[in-house]
């Protein structure tokens, strides 16, 4: 079964959670034993699993990447998004999770990210459950 979500992110950098939604349509597609991949087919966006319970790890989180990647860095690419294009390639575009018993096997403080490096916009996420 494969679903796509429309998302519209509302920051140029941006978390958004997408546990409660990836696990919605793990429910639906009645796979009881299997993998759910969540992928993202955009170049300044990714996908990442980490810490849902305190919000600071976000937070944290992108102000690191904007340490690590500024946004004025003298780059080629003349869209002005480059950091968003190198962000993007470090964090990845899509995630497996397997799912046993009908339910995806995230640790206790595991969320699924969305990650927004060049917002807002309108975004897609595809969800592929096997
Ligand atoms: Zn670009």
């Amino acid at each position: 079964m494969i679903k796509k979500i429309n998302l519209r992110t509302g920051k140029r950098e941006e978390i958004l959670d997408l546990t409660d939604i990836v696990k919605e349509i793990v429910k639906e597609s009645k796979i009881v034993a299997g993998t759910v991949v969540v992928y993202v087919p955009h170049t300044t966006a990714a996908v990442a699993i980490n810490e849902n319970a305190d919000p600071t790890v976000k937070s944290d989180f992108n102000n690191f990447m904007n340490k690590l990647v500024p946004y004025d860095m003298p780059f080629s690419h003349m869209e002005g998004n480059s950091d968003a294009h190198i962000k993007s390639i470090l964090v990845g575009s899509s995630v497996t999770i397997p799912i046993s018993e009908g339910k995806m096997l995230l640790g206790i403080w595991q969320g699924i990210y969305f990650c927004e490096f060049d917002g807002p916009r309108n975004r897609n996420v595809i969800i592929s459950v096997n």
